[in-house]
């Protein structure tokens, strides 16, 4: 009768025991494979943030950093542009989902028209200034703008390929007398003074709107037109706000990890009504935010018009 009860047993409980097996196994198989899964995804993340870090270090260096500013400043590339490169690149992907990659992958403007500063005047005023907050602070050393690149940009704009490049020299080149004819042989002044920002991110000098802003914003919407006509899309008119950037965040992303995601605004505040001098509206230049800087430090020029006369520079600095 017992060796009956032990049989039973046996029937019952050994398959069952053998399930259990089998199941801690394949638990055990499901663990090491999520671990795998997670190791995985940690490299993964790591490694996208060093790629992060490394173009963030880059981009920094260039005048529009921050993607926002080209929703800002309103820059679209163009439809027919758009439609070109969308033949060229359509696989798989849906219209839309492509669509997509391209918007995030063509914002990030590429050229820019520069008003070159070469006031010995305005770079000392402004080297004093930048000395005074490093020595307040020295951890802002980096976010200063080298006085050798010193500009106010005019303009931004996104030139795909060589063509366009090419489209836009000429259109430089071509509005040369449409700005003499509104400077009628007379020099246009940029008076600077006093100190505004953006976001508290971006510290410059302002520009006085006198009677001159308003010949430079004519300049700047020729030269917009200009290139609109040739299907090169430059931003919008609306926030025409010239200034001389000195400062920003973005040119040093270290302070952003030691808990600095703002400037102070007392850092600049003994300057606030600082007059900084005038500079005179000599050259134009059609300048590279990616290539390699001139060995003086100002940027790549692809052209340079020049539209005011050189000779009385030094009586005109005040
Ligand atoms: P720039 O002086 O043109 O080299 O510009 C320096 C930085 O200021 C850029 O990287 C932009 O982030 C920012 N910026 C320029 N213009 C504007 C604007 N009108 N509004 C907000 N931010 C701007």
């Amino acid at each position: 009768m017992i060796f009956c009860y032990v049989i039973i047993g046996l029937i019952v409980i050994l398959p069952f025991s053998i399930l259990c097996c089998f199941d801690i196994l394949e638990n055990e198989k499901l663990t090491k494979k999520n671990k795998k899964k997670k190791m995985l995804k940690n490299q993964m993340r790591e490694d996208a943030a060093q790629t992060e870090e490394h173009s963030s270090n880059y981009l920094a260096e260039l005048p529009f950093a921050n993607i926002e500013i080209m929703k800002e400043f309103d820059i679209k590339i163009s439809e027919r542009r758009q439609k070109k490169k969308r033949k060229r690149t359509l696989g798989d992907e849906t219209e839309d989902d492509s669509d997509k990659k391209k918007k995030k992958k063509h914002l990030r403007p590429n050229y820019f028209i520069s008003v070159p500063i070469t006031n010995p005047k305005i770079h000392a005023s402004i080297k004093a200034i930048q000395t005074l907050i490093i020595e307040e602070d020295d951890r802002y050393t980096k976010a200063m703008i080298p006085l050798s690149t010193l500009h106010m940009t005019l303009l931004v704009t996104y030139l795909s390929s060589e063509e366009e490049v090419n489209i836009a020299i000429s259109v430089i080149k071509e509005v040369k007398e449409s700005i003499q004819r509104i400077l009628q042989g007379e020099p246009l002044l940029l008076p600077f003074h006093g100190i505004g920002h953006f976001r508290n991110e971006v510290v410059f000098v302002k520009m006085v709107e006198a009677e001159d802003f308003l010949k430079l914003k004519k300049i700047t919407e020729v030269l917009r037109r200009a290139f609109e006509e040739k299907g090169i899309l430059a931003g919008d008119s609306k926030d025409f706000k010239p200034h001389l950037t000195f400062m920003k965040l973005s040119r040093a992303p270290k302070l952003r990890s030691q808990g600095i995601k703002k400037l102070d605004p007392k850092l600049y505040k003994n300057f606030e009504n600082q007059n900084f001098g005038n500079e005179k509206l000599v050259n134009l230049d059609l300048c590279s935010m990616l290539k390699k800087k001139q060995p003086n430090g100002y940027y790549h020029c692809e052209a340079s018009i020049t539209v005011g006369k050189l000779d009385c520079v030094h009586k005109l600095y005040t």
